[in-house]
């Protein structure tokens, strides 16, 4: 049930692109069966946090490798406990802006950097002392944990994911598609992998709500582990 990189711990890897409900969804599962949540792309917000408030630019390797070795993240694992620090900087709320958002652009196709944010992820999982721990995020179903006994991508129409957006971001669904579809498109790569992928139980949310989604999740979970982690 568990694989080799995450010890007794049985790993929940859900993917898929902004606004498909991917992190209420995965924070909801986690509540529920008492696991551990953690959210990837907040560190990957919060290195693009980092670097910029050390004067760099994102897309500068050779800066970003710099500021990984200095990078001191302090991201929780409780679905109902969110706060992020860099050190002792809570940085919470700065690593959702948009400045934030757009730069981490600048560093997620370099090899390096996607290697050590990832051996971090794994040894938090493993070190959790948790009984299974939900991961989210790009490439988690490929990369990150492939053998995991539940990978799961959630997927939403474009039309659906950018309303999902503008009412959580309370603005224009019209902006928000365009920023979402220029994510979309340099997030593109990892997302078809893990679609292609056999192992992968696809979710489409596009006609389910929260509850709905929820439950479609957790049939997924169930029948994967054999039940085990029914509640
Ligand atoms: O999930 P979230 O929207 O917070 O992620 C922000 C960005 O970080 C994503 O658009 C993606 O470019 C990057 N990311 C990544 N790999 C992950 C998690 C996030 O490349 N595992």
């Amino acid at each position: 049930m568990t694989s080799e990189a995450f010890g007794s711990v049985t790993v929940v890897a859900i993917d898929g692109p902004a606004g498909s409900g991917k992190s209420s969804v995965s924070k909801e599962i986690a509540r529920r069966l008492g696991f551990g949540y953690l959210d990837t792309g907040a560190a990957y917000r919060a290195l693009s946090w980092h670097v910029l408030d050390s004067g760099a630019d994102t897309r500068d390797e050779p800066a970003v490798l710099d500021a990984l070795r200095t990078f001191d993240l302090r991201l929780g694992l409780d679905p109902d406990a969110r706060t992020v620090m860099v050190g002792e900087a809570d940085v919470t709320d700065a690593i959702r802006t948009p400045e934030v958002t757009r730069a981490i652009a600048g560093f997620t196709r370099v090899q390096a950097v996607r290697d050590a944010l990832n051996d971090g992820f794994r040894s938090k999982a493993r070190e959790s002392g948790l009984p299974g721990v939900v991961i989210e995020g790009r490439d988690i179903t490929s990369v990150v944990a492939p053998d995991a006994p539940v990978r799961i991508l959630l997927t939403a129409s474009e039309q659906v994911r950018a309303q999902r957006r503008g009412l959580e971001l309370k603005t224009d669904a019209g902006d928000v598609a365009q920023a979402m579809s220029q994510r979309d498109a340099s997030d593109a790569h990892t997302l078809s992998l893990a679609q292609g992928d056999r192992g992968v139980d696809v979710v489409d949310t596009s006609e389910l709500d929260f509850e709905q989604s929820v439950a479609v999740v957790r049939g997924v979970i169930e029948q994967r582990t054999g039940g085990l982690h029914g509640r």
